[in-house]
């Protein structure tokens, strides 16, 4: 039938115009080829945007511990080869089909949450975050470790203007989700952290902010990041294999420790919430039922709306967050990604393409 062949010659022309570009290989991009094996550098072509969606020049790009866990295979089914990074700030330097939102030139910050259905139950009823489609950002989308990359503008946020690139980075996740975590832990004036790495040093912050106090449990005999919370206004800074000094109202876990959840029930006090902000947790033990008795509360924390997003960016200069960076070359994501492993890292890592 007629329309089975390429049926105008206007589209054959778009392509043939495109094509040279669309071969030669110009981009650089640190890839996930196999989840357990180190990203490899490479040069690829450069993504093109399609309908909806803006082209973006990468400026910074967050490491987090989610990337940690799409890298060793502990979250199924990456798109692969894969460009991880959902903490992207960059400008945008095109725009596909169909957008409007941003002006070549707009800087703009990319998170986790990529793409939603707009239809499905979530979705109609406010909670995006867990859309039964969803895809996300350096998981089923390429992501930031690159020069380039394209993201659908409608889940792209504008970023405070008092924030550097890199500085921005953090906020895209670490401080969104984080903030979400926040959010759910209700109003408890007595708050634990545990696990005091990159989200957990904007949640602090936000946190006496708002005038709760912050106990912050650390790997035990961490000393440096017990000194690094304690800089950030923790009024207690310890081991978390310990109860703290006084009960909490809720608690909130950024390690991925399941043993940690029954440690935090047992340092809650009734009525207190333990919110569980990572991806992916290593199992957690059985504990007896006392420890939930009393109203205590187990819950987790995924992803961010773009509703969070829109509240945490006006929140966060009002605070005023200041994050905590280390800044690494694009081609040394894999040094980054090992450093945070081991929690040698003193808030934040990103990584910046334009840097040799
Ligand atoms: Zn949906
Ligand atoms: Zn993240």
């Amino acid at each position: 039938m007629p329309g089975a062949r390429p049926s105008n010659g206007l589209r054959q022309d778009h392509w043939c115009s495109r094509a040279p570009r669309a071969i030669l290989p110009s981009m650089r991009a640190m890839l996930l080829d196999r989840p357990g094996r180190p990203l490899r550098e490479a040069t690829v072509p450069d993504p093109e945007p399609g309908t909806g969606q803006v082209l973006i020049r990468v400026a910074a790009c967050g490491v987090c511990r989610t990337d940690l866990h799409v890298a060793d295979g502990e979250l199924a089914q990456p798109k692969l080869p894969l460009v991880l990074g959902h903490e992207i700030v960059g400008t945008v330097s095109a725009t596909g089909p169909g957008t409007a939102r941003f002006r070549v030139g707009d800087r703009v910050g990319v998170p986790w949450l990529g793409w939603t259905c707009g239809t499905c139950a979530y979705c109609r009823t406010n909670r995006e975050n867990l859309c039964e489609r969803a895809r996300f950002t350096g998981y089923q989308l390429d992501g930031g470790y690159a020069g380039l990359t394209v993201a659908d503008e409608r889940f792209c946020f504008p970023l405070p203007e008092t924030y550097d690139d890199a500085a921005a980075a953090p906020l895209l996740c670490a401080g969104l989700i984080g903030y979400r975590a926040l959010v759910a832990a209700g109003d408890a004036a007595r708050l634990g952290i545990y696990g005091f790495g990159a989200a957990a040093h904007i949640v602090a912050q936000v946190a006496r902010h708002q005038g709760r106090r912050v106990f912050a449990f650390t790997r035990p005999g961490d000393a440096a990041a017990q000194q690094f919370a304690r800089d950030l206004g923790a009024e207690w800074a310890g081991p978390s294999d310990r109860p703290g000094p006084e009960e909490l109202d809720a608690a909130i876990l950024f390690a991925p420790v399941g043993a940690l959840v029954p440690a935090a029930l047992r340092a809650v006090a009734k009525g207190g919430t333990v919110v569980c902000a990572g991806i992916h947790m290593s199992d957690i033990p059985s504990f007896p039922y006392d420890l939930l008795w009393g109203e205590r509360v187990v819950r987790s924390v995924a992803n961010l709306t773009r509703t969070d997003g829109q509240e945490f960016m006006r929140l966060a200069p009002a605070v005023p967050v200041r994050t905590a960076v280390e800044q690494f070359p694009l081609r040394e994501a894999n040094e980054a990604l090992d450093r945070l492993r081991r929690g040698d890292l003193r808030g934040a890592a990103v990584l910046v393409p334009a840097v040799p």
